[in-house]
């Protein structure tokens, strides 16, 4: 018999909003229960890499997005005093995808793309001020289960939760990883770097054994992280004194920048210990949390939709065998653990390399990388994340 009840959706963050928009594309009809009041206002994150938007692009949101957004052609790290290690361009890509670039813009505008798109598609319906706070797997069905014990029955459920995902508790699975000692500071100032900083890529990392940084650029704000020691007050942290003095680190003897949003992160490395328990399942933060060094957590999130997406479409149809969502947990899992958590850990441990020796030895392969075309061209195959979607092709 074919399901006729909904996929439940819990999470109308970036990635609810896409398992949402492509269960809509398959014909299948999605109920997406969120906690909050309107649909997620999130500004975190803000690098989309080639492959997902071409993955946006299947389901009608990458033109909008590129219209409210910036395209990021060229990936630069510099040295703090400005001297440039490597550039790349992501041009060179075109030969493997439709967008060879890096999209800069800000994650609520995909999600407020996406919820344009669906809110009036015969199928979908989303629940605000919905905070799950439990579900059942029946075996034949699904229930979540509300704050105010309302049970909302399903065929399926797809946590897309987040981090701290009641989805992820109620099934009993680890998350386990650990936490970084610092915190990301994300300051963003409506001055423009690119005005005092000749050649400035709007994507660029410093390298510095001392505090490492990095500067991007998303419309009408630069955006500059800085990781902030465990023993600094949130408070400090907080103050314009701070801001001022992390941004005069940016270019010697030009200190004020006028601050126009400060947030202060905690960031995590995790992986729960399956994304899928029966008929619940896990996707984006609620299955995998990493630093945002590469911006690869939103991109994972988005690519483990569309492939839970494809497989569940098929056993609700009644054509995959169920065990084809262990298939998903096996290639998005596998892929989380050997690329996204390894890159991210190295991205951070290279940008911040003690030793002059290490600091050499980086800038020694960023300058090899970028030496020729087929070196850089192999280099942002993984920077892109299309090398992950590749290996996750393999898995059986
Ligand atoms: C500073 C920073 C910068 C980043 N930059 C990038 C980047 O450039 N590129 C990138 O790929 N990633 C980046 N990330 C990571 C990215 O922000 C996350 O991976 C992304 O938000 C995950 O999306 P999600 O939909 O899985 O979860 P979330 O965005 O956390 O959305 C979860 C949704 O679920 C809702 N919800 C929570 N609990 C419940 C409940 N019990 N019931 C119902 N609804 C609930 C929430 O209200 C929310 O709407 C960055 C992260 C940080 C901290």
């Amino acid at each position: 018999m074919p399901e006729t009840k909904p996929v439940l959706v819990v999470g109308a963050g970036p990635v609810g909003m896409v398992a949402a928009a492509a269960l809509i594309r398959q014909g299948l009809a999605v109920t997406v229960l969120e906690s909050g009041p309107t649909i997620s206002e999130e500004m975190r994150a803000s690098t989309f890499h080639a492959p997902t938007l071409d993955m946006l692009d299947d389901l009608g949101a990458a033109q909008e997005m590129i219209h409210q957004g910036l395209k990021g052609p060229i990936l630069q790290y510099r040295r703090r005093d400005q001297s440039v290690i490597a550039q790349f361009d992501f041009g060179i890509l075109a030969d493997v995808t439709r967008h060879p670039f890096r999209l800069q813009c800000e994650q609520f505008k995909l999600t407020r793309i996406l919820y344009a798109l669906l809110k009036d598609k015969p199928g979908f319906s989303i629940r605000f001020n919905a905070r799950v706070a439990g579900c059942t797997d029946h075996g034949d069905g699904v229930e979540a289960i509300l704050e105010d014990g309302e049970r909302i029955a399903g065929s399926y459920l797809i946590g897309a939760d987040g981090a701290r995902s009641a989805v992820r508790k109620a099934a009993d699975i680890a998350f386990d990883g650990f936490t970084w000692p610092e915190r990301f500071l994300v300051l963003s100032t409506e001055f423009d770097f690119a005005s005092i900083i000749p050649g400035l890529a709007d994507v660029s990392y410093y390298a510095d054994p001392e505090e490492w940084f990095f500067l991007l650029r998303v419309p009408g704000v630069w955006r500059a992280m800085f990781p902030v020691a465990a023993e600094v007050s949130d408070e400090e942290v907080m103050t314009d004194a701070f801001s001022r003095a992390r941004f005069a680190r940016v270019v010697e003897g030009h200190g004020d920048y006028p601050v126009k949003h400060r947030t202060l992160y905690r960031v995590h490395q995790r992986v729960a210990a399956t994304f899928h328990k029966g008929r619940l399942l896990l996707a984006g933060d609620a299955a995998h949390i990493n630093n945002p060094l590469g911006g690869m957590g939103l991109n994972g999130g988005v690519h483990d939709a569309v492939n839970l997406v494809d497989k569940l479409a098929g056993v609700i149809r009644g054509e995959l065998d169920e065990a084809e969502l262990d298939h998903y947990d096996r290639q998005r899992r596998g892929v989380t653990v050997e690329h996204v958590q390894r890159q991210t850990i190295t991205n951070k441990q290279n940008l911040e390399a003690k030793t002059p020796e290490d600091q050499k030895a980086f800038q020694a392969r960023l300058a090899e990388a970028a030496s020729e075309p087929a070196k850089a061209h192999s280099y942002l195959l993984g920077v892109s994340m299309i090398n992950s979607l590749r290996r996750a092709a393999e898995i059986a």
